[in-house]
């Protein structure tokens, strides 16, 4: 029998009877191989010779002098793909593996997920489908590309608004008829349970490996840990290893896009009211009618118009904050890390420095530590942020 998979009262299994089965078989073999001492070698084994595990918790000297506190970056930037998703991919893709299964699909937005599931497919010799909005499929033609010279199919999806939300509908679909051979690899802890629980589990690693390098550089834990939240995978990754630890602050930040006293916005916990979206109880962007509103934010994966439910219950519970960075402000924080670290950072990633630049701006946090979680490289970028600072490339 299937556990709930409820954060106090957020998360849950919103499906279709139709796929309960296929949760409930997911949740058996997640909860057999997490354990397993053979599956976990090997996962290590890629995590640290395909991925490059473990990243380093680099000390940002020329950014700490200028703000006056002592910040340190979880180096995610520097994994294999360019990103924390790696590590979930290759954890969900190798329990695939062990299931037998011999097909994987997952969704896609911008691309940055989809490439993650596509070398991890790749690497695996299991075929990978990928569902992508069609309108995202034409803006990010070079990801569509790179997901097919690893040997993935890209299928573009022609319903709603032809982005993200279409591409998860369109997943759980397949899915429902497609079960007994095919995994369905979720990008971030969000969905019915057992993903929250599942994508937390595989990105855990990010705060394990942060709480021991901090401890061995500064030789006590962090006033602050500061990550950027779409669906909130790298947050939930980080926080996890100081959840237990009170005195450390935990402060996610959202895509606030325009800002979140607009309606263009990507804030959900900011901004976002109660509601059910792809399978979960959480907080969702949604209409007096319940109708879905469009996410918006200048990084795609921030530009997510729900969040993980593990989340709202930090949220709730006060053991985690969430603030709102809009594009403006985050442009400013990728020019920030760039300029004075020679570290060019994701979009979504520049949203957390962006914050933990007004944070340690705040008198009463001078001098304090402060650990960022940099999510990803800015690789992916270059072309939006030249045309955004108008410089043709
Ligand atoms: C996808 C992505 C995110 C947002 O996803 P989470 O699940 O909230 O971590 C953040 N940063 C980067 C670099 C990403 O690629």
């Amino acid at each position: 029998m299937i556990t709930d998979g409820k954060f106090g009262k957020y998360g849950g299994i919103f499906v279709p009877e139709l796929l309960i089965p296929a949760l409930e078989e997911l949740e058996k073999a997640f909860l057999k191989y997490k354990d397993d001492d053979e599956f976990n070698q090997e996962l290590d084994y890629y995590l640290k010779e395909f991925a490059g595990r473990p990243t380093a918790l680099y000390y940002a000297r020329n950014l700490s002098e200028k703000l006056g506190c002592k910040i340190y970056l979880k180096r995610e930037d520097m994994l294999h793909t360019g990103a924390h998703k790696i590590n979930n991919t290759l954890g969900q893709g190798l329990l695939a593996k062990y299931m037998g299964k011999t097909r994987i699909i997952a969704e896609t937005g911008a691309g940055q997920h989809g490439i993650a599931t596509a070398v991890v497919g790749s690497l695996l010799g299991i075929p990978v489908d990928v569902y992508m909005g069609l309108e995202d499929v034409e803006r990010q033609k070079l990801n569509v590309f790179r997901m097919e010279l690893s040997g993935a199919r890209v299928l573009p999806v022609k319903t709603g608004s032809q982005t993200l939300k279409d591409a998860i509908n369109d997943a759980f679909r397949d899915w429902v008829g497609s079960v007994e051979n095919t995994h369905y690899l979720i990008g971030s802890t969000m969905g019915p349970h057992p993903y929250p629980t599942m994508v937390k589990h595989f990105q855990t690693i990010i705060g394990r490996e942060a709480r021991e390098e901090i401890l061995q550089k500064e030789g006590k834990l962090p006033d602050a840990v500061i990550a950027c939240v779409g669906g909130g995978s790298n947050s939930m990754g980080i926080f996890s290893g100081f959840m237990d630890d009170k005195e450390v602050e935990l402060i996610g930040v959202e895509g606030g896009g325009y800002g979140v006293e607009t309606d263009r916005t990507g804030a959900t916990l900011c901004k976002g009211t109660e509601g059910i979206l792809h399978g979960s109880f959480s907080f969702v962007l949604q209409n007096d009618d319940g109708q879905i509103n469009e996410a918006h934010s200048v990084s795609a994966g921030l530009d997510y118009p729900g969040v993980g439910p593990e989340h709202a219950y930090l949220q709730t519970i006060g053991r985690a904050r969430y603030v709102a960075i809009n594009n403006e402000e985050a442009l400013r924080g990728f020019e920030l890390l760039s300029r004075y670290e020679g570290i060019i950072p994701a979009l979504e990633s520049s949203h957390a420095i962006a914050y933990a630049e007004k944070y340690a701006k705040m008198p009463e946090n001078k001098g304090k530590t402060i650990v960022v979680n940099l999510s990803g490289r800015g690789d992916k970028d270059m072309f939006l942020v030249a045309r955004e600072m108008g410089v043709e490339v």
